[in-house]
């Protein structure tokens, strides 16, 4: 019997109350479990950038979202999401809900460091390589958000106003790309509206668009609680609700409307034949299950690997990288991420869907002194502490007691000493008596008292760092309410030594394990003595290597009721450290540069100073191991930019014409998309901006010569069956192995009756080349790719006329152009 038949005979022995049950979660990460039926529960994790589990288990960190989009490798990807899916199959997870694929529509989107960057072809294809990586082992993937999930300011309640012909040409390219290439198992919507709808009840998206059109035959679930109806939800074309419970919408409230005839059992019979046609994907495939310890090795390798591809060589002034350790005895480590965990400790705690927990993380201080400790003198000065990550000073606290009760307020039935104020709520992780051992795997209430000094008088900034699951209610100050609403905001105060202070929390944990709160404090005053030590020491320095950018609490998702505030505040490097490299620059001329984030950052002020560049993005658990292997040339860096780097926020379209963050608050928060399809550098080349690096931007250790042999065209535009072959060679002419990245750029008709951007990327080809070796490129372009949607009718359309193919090392760098007339 073949599958749709198998569908037939489940679908016949249900009962309408069990229809209804496969069309929303049994539990926050789990849907399915119809036992009387033989349906299995079936278990999700975040994705999209390692595997995330709530019960402590660890598993591979792998480099973010943003860096193996800057991979430009589609076969990269699939390896990629091969770890994702073996780990998940380890952990008995069948959905992987990722990748992540919303475009960046300006550089401060939270988010940006788990997505693909600005352009949708890229976008498509790592994404595809990423789906059908997972779907290949037996784990189905999730590209979410659609549509227009572009800030996380108002992420949940904001409207997209959006031209639909910008959505569909721009946005939702990139899950067309996704669905026609790699089949995805499944689609996520997203959380806001879309001209006035929620993504949940959009029509036009998830049933015209990707049902109808593209022949989408997955499940469409919706992003955790995104459904805010049942009737209009399910006619809209969602599947399956997710991120609550019976009571949400897709439960009772759906039964309901069944019962009362304001639907017909029929109108199940689709979203159901969907649910049930992925739960037996998932059984057919019935994926291996390895076991993790053997899997470990060879996934931190990938790990590491993929992040060495994915660095992006920004600056290399006379060929500084890869660094000559005979040359450059005496070397400073300094900056903010030289010792810093970015997936382990309060940044990993800020718990966004796309955080996963390594076992261990290496930092660049660590594996230059184990990797270079004995060739040169390596010394180590931070310079600069990100400010709000800063531990609670033990030595200040007298007492820190948390009672753990059932009701708010309530008797407390297990009670917690400790000398920090480092709460991590996972299994084995609080000492907790016989009787109260499992306490951990239900929600509680929790109330904190913190009794502390400080030593001398100065201004203190105190953070509640939580997770996601974790909420604090109530939180005062000697007696005074500093923070009566739930978030994670900064709490200034000024502290004298001769008092004790007693900062009370009262919260709850909703999650059934996991879940931390860190209750974090920066003091100002070591800040400025630390920036002078570092400046000392790199006078004295031959070489300086820096290693800063960004963190989670800035690059991160929006979480929370409402999510007014919450996306990245500016381009601006935080605590002052553009300010800081400007004033290196000047004391040492072989500043090094590795910078880690996940989106644009401000260099202006220091770039043209400093002697080498490398963006290594998040990189994963292997972080220092990466850094210093590129550093030092035993790999090599083979990354390209994503987005286009601008000089500064106005020079994107978003920012220029005042269409970002929009509307904010609570009361209709909107924002409109008026720069239509010019985003990125579509945008840049419009406004003729010169940016700070184009798009597809990367330089290598080696030198190329990149040659167009042969264009061979078939067919016709008119006739819908154009084929344009466009073949090329690499050479390598350097004393390094190397890449480029081709990038085949198609320029439109000057006569075509719609406003079109002077080049969009239409394709790539990544060659990599050892010295001396020559590589081939091939490259195909169809009628589908000379095709954008027609103002008018909405529908895909080309028109014959005079083309130009571009051929490129990235948007600025054409190194070919081939005028085309096509019929
Ligand atoms: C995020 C999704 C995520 C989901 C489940 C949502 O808040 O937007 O990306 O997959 O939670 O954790």
């Amino acid at each position: 019997m073949d599958i749709e038949q198998r569908i037939d005979e489940i679908l016949k022995k249900l009962t309408v109350e069990q229809k209804c049950a496969l069309l929303h979660g049994v539990s926050s990460m789990s849907f399915g479990k119809i036992e009387a039926a033989g349906i299995p529960e079936i278990f999700c994790s975040d994705g999209p950038q390692g595997v995330r589990l709530e019960n402590g288990t660890t598993t591979t960190s792998l480099p973010c979202g943003m860096a193996l989009a800057a991979t430009w490798n589609v076969q990269t990807a699939e390896k990629y999401a091969g770890v994702i899916a073996r780990e998940s199959l380890a952990n008995n997870i069948h959905i992987s809900l990722g990748p992540g694929v919303n475009l960046m529509r300006t550089p401060l989107c939270g988010r940006n460091f788990e997505y693909y960057g600005e352009d949708p072809v890229l976008t498509g294809k790592i994404a595809g390589g990423y789906v059908r990586g997972c779907q290949k082992l037996g784990v189905g993937a999730t590209p979410k958000h659609m549509a227009l999930n572009n800030q996380e300011i108002c992420r949940t309640i904001g409207n997209s106003i959006c031209p639909l012909k910008t959505l569909r040409e721009l946005y939702l390219e990139a899950f067309e790309i996704i669905i026609k290439e790699a089949s995805p198992w499944l689609i996520m919507s997203s959380y806001n509206r879309v001209n006035g709808e929620f993504a949940s009840e959009c029509r036009y998206i998830l049933q015209d668009f990707a049902k109808n059109e593209c022949g989408f035959d997955g499940v469409i679930v919706s992003d955790w609680g995104g459904v805010h109806s049942a009737k209009e939800s399910l006619r809209a074309g969602t599947d399956l609700e997710m991120g609550g419970s019976t009571s949400n919408w897709m439960g009772f409230p759906l039964l309901n409307e069944l019962y009362y005839l304001k639907i017909s059992e029929n109108e199940l019979t689709d979203h159901v034949r969907r649910v049930i046609r992925l739960i037996l994907r998932i059984s057919d495939a019935n994926g291996k299950v390895e076991n993790p310890e053997k899997l470990k090795k060879e996934h931190i390798d990938i790990s590491r690997q993929i992040a060495c591809e994915s660095a992006v060589l920004l600056k290399n002034r006379d060929r500084i990288l890869p660094l000559d350790l005979k040359k450059f005895r005496n070397i400073l480590i300094c900056g903010p991420s030289a010792d810093f965990k970015h997936n382990i400790g309060p940044c990993e705690m800020i718990g966004g869907s796309g955080s996963c927990h390594p076992d261990h993380e290496v930092t660049l201080r660590e594996s230059v002194l184990r990797k270079w400790g004995e060739k040169c003198r390596i010394s180590y000065a931070p310079a600069i502490r990100f400010a709000d990550v800063q531990f609670f000073p033990e030595k200040w606290i007298s007492s820190c007691c948390c009672n753990y009760s059932d009701v708010p307020g309530g008797k407390p039935f297990f009670s917690e000493m400790r000398n920090d104020t480092i709460f991590s709520w996972r299994k084995g992780e609080v000492a907790a008596d016989e009787q109260n051992r499992d306490f951990i795997s239900s929600p509680f209430y929790f109330d904190i008292t913190v009794k502390f000094t400080v030593p001398e008088t100065q201004t203190l900034n105190l953070v509640l760092r939580r997770t996601r699951g974790v909420s604090c209610h109530d939180v005062t100050l000697n007696g005074s309410s500093v923070l009566s609403e739930d978030a994670s905001k900064i709490i200034p105060f000024e502290a004298y030594p001769e008092h004790e202070y007693t900062l009370k929390i009262s919260g709850y944990r909703i999650v059934n394990n996991g879940g931390a709160l860190n209750i974090l404090c920066h003091d100002q005053s070591a800040a400025e003595k630390m920036l002078q030590q570092a400046l000392a020491l790199a006078a004295e320095s031959d070489c300086v290597i820096f290693a800063g950018g960004s963190n989670h609490n800035f690059d991160r998702e929006a979480l929370g009721r409402g999510d007014v505030y919450a996306d990245i505040p500016s381009l601006e490097m935080c605590d002052n450290q553009g300010d800081f490299l400007r004033k290196l620059t000047q004391v040492n001329e072989n500043v090094i540069v590795a910078l880690i984030n996940g989106s644009v950052l401000n260099v202006e002020p220091w770039i043209d100073n400093a002697a080498a560049v490398v963006e290594f993005w998040y990189p994963g658990q292997e972080c220092g191991d990466v850094i210093s292997e590129i550093l030092a040339g035993e790999s090599v860096p083979m990354g390209r930019l994503p987005f286009t780097w601008g000089r500064k926020l106005t020079d994107y379209a978003c920012h220029a014409n005042g269409n970002y963050p929009g509307v904010r608050g609570e009361n209709d928060p909107h924002v409109h998309y008026d720069e239509g399809i010019f985003i990125g550098y579509r945008h840049f080349d419009r406004s003729k901006i010169e940016p700070r690096f184009p798009f597809g931007y990367g330089l290598g250790y080696s030198s190329t010569e990149c040659r167009l042999e042969n264009v061979e065209t078939a067919g016709s535009i008119t006739a819908k069956n154009i084929s344009v072959k466009v073949s090329g060679s690499v050479k390598n002419t350097g004393p390094f192995p190397g890449c480029e990245v081709i990038q085949l750029y198609l320029s439109y008709p000057a006569d075509c009756p719609d406003e079109r951007p002077n080049k969009v990327l239409r394709n790539f080809a990544k060659v990599t080349v050892k010295p001396g070796e020559t590589g081939k490129f091939n490259m195909e372009l169809k009628w589908r790719d000379f095709a954008f949607i027609d103002n008018e009718k909405l529908l895909l359309t080309a028109f014959p006329g005079e083309y130009k193919l571009l051929l490129g090392r990235n948007a600025a760098e054409i190194f070919e152009e081939i005028p085309l007339v096509l019929a």
